[in-house]
């Protein structure tokens, strides 16, 4: 792999390693860009099986953070975190702790929160060597877990196509397949129940379903097949990449919007959606709020800012849609073109020297 043609193809700003002789810990954090401000997102754990892997991984996910950031209209860039090492067996006080000591040399130039494979216990085990963390349980100073406020955003960005797709928001009486019945998408089912929707779901943990089943009434449905559920509504709330060549021509929707991040393959499906006549809500967009919630832990914490924000999910839909009509063109390149715009307009506007001047 060479390192720095890599960066330079997304534009990445840097990469840095760090290696802890004490407890073993590797970890890379990638910074993709910080034009509108320091560069926020989770740490991912898990056991890659090469570097270049891990490596990979970071430079992706930090690239998507600048666009989801950007998106939701905060004053944040986008970074990742990822430590190479099993969750489940390598995870120690003193990893985190070590982990917090390289977060903290970079003096908030980026700040970490959860992710896949790493939690709450780990971010506090960080917690005790730097202040650059977000998502703390509330106990400590953060605002807790982002599931709901989530799939608030989730429901904002369904709305917003249901609107643009059939003329009104509601949900009553529409059927919404939820693939993933975790934090998030748990939440939506609920969410989902409660405004009248006929909710269809799946997870590979029966014991989820059961639950699902009993307290919001949700049609059980088969986790292999979720994707082909005859429905109005499609939200992947579990796994990436639920777009691709196999998937495309079974889904059986007219909107997909869901928490799951990359949904799909590559652009290019955003084309074939557009062909097959379904409105799909960029996911970097629908499933902002978990990211709109923990950044206003850093500006001082208010709810019902932060719902003020995510419900401004809607009206940003409306307007990638409609322009996705005019241009003939998918609603994920139109997404991605309105985010460079804020980028690019933000620069231009910062080239003003504006700070305070001190010999
Ligand atoms: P989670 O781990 O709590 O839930 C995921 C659920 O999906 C689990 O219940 C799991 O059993 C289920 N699952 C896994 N594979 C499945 C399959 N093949 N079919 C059906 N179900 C399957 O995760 P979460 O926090 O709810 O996040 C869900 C998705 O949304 C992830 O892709 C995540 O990256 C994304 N996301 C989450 C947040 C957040 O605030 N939690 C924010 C933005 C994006």
């Amino acid at each position: 792999m060479e390192i720095f043609k890599e960066m330079a193809k997304h534009g990445h700003e840097q990469l840095i390693f760090n290696f802890d002789h004490t407890t073993g810990l590797k970890a890379i954090i990638a910074i993709h860009n910080t034009t509108l401000g320091p560069a926020l997102g989770g740490c991912r754990m898990l056991p890659y099986v090469s570097e270049e892997q891990a490596i990979e991984d970071a430079l992706r996910l930090s690239e998507g953070m600048t666009y989801k950031a950007a998106a939701a209209g905060l004053d944040f860039g986008g970074g990742k975190a990822v430590i190479i090492g099993d969750p489940a067996n390598d995870k120690s006080e003193a990893l985190f702790r070590a982990f917090g000591r390289f977060l903290d040399t970079l003096g908030g130039r980026y700040l970490v929160g959860e992710d896949v494979g790493t939690n709450e216990q780990d971010l506090l085990h960080c917690a005790k060597e730097t202040s650059y963390i977000v998502g703390l349980p509330e106990a400590y100073g953060g605002s807790g877990d982002t599931g709901d406020m989530t799939a608030v955003g989730v429901i904002a960005a369904i709305q917003a196509a249901l609107t643009y797709r059939f003329g009104t928001p509601s949900l009553k009486g529409r059927r919404i397949a939820i693939q993933g019945l975790g934090k998030v998408g748990y939440q939506l089912a609920r969410h989902a129940h409660d405004e009248g929707a006929d909710v269809v779901a799946a997870d590979i943990n029966p014991h989820v379903v059961g639950k699902a089943a009993s307290e919001l009434h949700i049609e059980p449905a088969d986790p292999w097949t979720i994707l082909e559920t005859h429905c109005d509504i499609l939200a992947p709330c579990a796994l990436g990449n639920v777009v691709n060549h196999e998937t495309i021509d079974k889904l059986d929707c007219q909107i997909i919007a869901g928490s799951a991040n990359n949904q799909l393959e590559d652009v290019s499906m955003g084309e074939l959606l557009r062909e097959r006549g379904i409105l799909y809500a960029p996911d970097f967009i629908t499933n902002a709020g978990g990211l709109i919630q923990v950044a206003n832990e850093l500006t001082g914490y208010r709810e019902d800012r932060v719902r003020h924000q995510v419900e401004n999910i809607y009206e940003l839909l409306l307007s990638v849609f409609q322009r996705a009509d005019e241009d003939q063109r998918s609603t994920v390149s139109v997404a991605m073109e309105m985010v460079e715009e804020r980028i690019n307009m933000l620069h231009n506007i910062h080239r003003i020297f504006a700070e305070h001047y001190s010999k």
